[in-house]
């Protein structure tokens, strides 16, 4: 039985390279469970791959696309990785095919939709074109998390009143455990809407930072929510936990921001540890 959980992470990413069995390897040995998260056709697929070479351990798959991967130009080597081939396929920019998608969401190891959403940070080129764009292919992962009854995983970035409205307009389309926000960085009027809908709420390092001013409240957001609607993740490789900072993040170091949260809850560790664990299980339906 695992003892934390990586919701949200992306170990299969080329910043692992081949040492990703290394880093997954470690993070079993602690007792973390972890869903690798695809953000494009390649690297959900990838996912999928390696859940599967993990075959009997909790090493789940999410698949999806990426808003920022529905327009050309965004390329992060941490991500993709280097050379012109890498680079090529980015470059296009990709139109959700539903088909491709649906194969692999309903792969025994696929346990969510995702990442999918809306990403108003990272708008280049037109805005309206970039917008209507991302919300196309966020709106056809709504039907498919629908269609396959699993849960999406929702990336929101500088975006969240179109985010809960087109959650609003297609409620029905929504499972009856929606799913998650991750690395949430909305307002607490936001969360609230959310949580309505039946949402849960991944986070990751950025707890463990000193709080800065024009960065989220996430103490009085882990405050506010309900204890079963919170789950830990890394998002790895990026944004490393204290005393991590600065490093490549791997699902290993979960435990500090499992620590953390549980400090800001006033709860044991292990409590802490626990009900991530089994509000992943919920969801995730493992
Ligand atoms: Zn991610």
């Amino acid at each position: 039985m695992d003892q934390f959980f990586d919701a949200h992470t992306h170990a299969h990413f080329a910043a692992f390279g081949d040492d990703y069995r290394a880093v997954i390897g470690r993070a079993l040995e602690s007792h973390v469970g972890l869903v690798n998260v695809g953000t494009q056709k390649d690297t959900s697929r990838r996912a999928v791959e390696v859940a599967h070479e993990f075959e009997s351990e909790p090493v789940y798959a999410a698949i999806g696309l990426h808003p920022i991967h529905t327009a050309k130009s965004h390329h992060d080597e941490n991500e993709l990785g280097g050379g012109d081939a890498a680079k090529a396929f980015t470059s296009r920019g990709e139109e959700f095919d539903y088909e491709y998608y649906k194969k692999l969401a309903l792969d025994s190891k696929t346990v969510a939709i995702g990442e999918c959403g809306l990403d108003y940070y990272h708008i280049e080129g037109d805005e309206v074109e970039m917008k209507q764009r991302q919300k196309e292919a966020f709106l056809e992962q709504i039907k498919l998390s629908h269609d396959v009854g699993k849960p999406l995983m929702i990336h929101c970035r500088d975006a969240f009143s179109d985010l809960i409205e087109m959650l609003t307009a297609n409620y029905k389309l929504l499972n009856t455990i929606p799913g998650i926000v991750h690395f949430f960085t909305g307002t607490k009027d936001d969360a609230k809407k959310l949580l309505d809908m039946g949402f849960s709420f991944t986070f990751g390092g950025t707890v463990t930072f000193p709080p800065k001013p024009g960065m989220p409240d996430y103490r009085a957001l882990v405050e506010y929510l309900p204890l079963d609607r919170i789950l830990s993740e890394t998002d790895a490789p990026y944004v490393a936990p204290v005393p991590y900072r600065g490093k490549r993040n791997e699902p290993a170091y979960v435990i500090e921001t499992v620590k953390k949260l549980a400090e800001i809850r006033g709860v044991s560790v292990e409590e802490m540890a626990g009900t991530t664990v089994a509000n992943a299980a919920k969801i995730f339906k493992i």
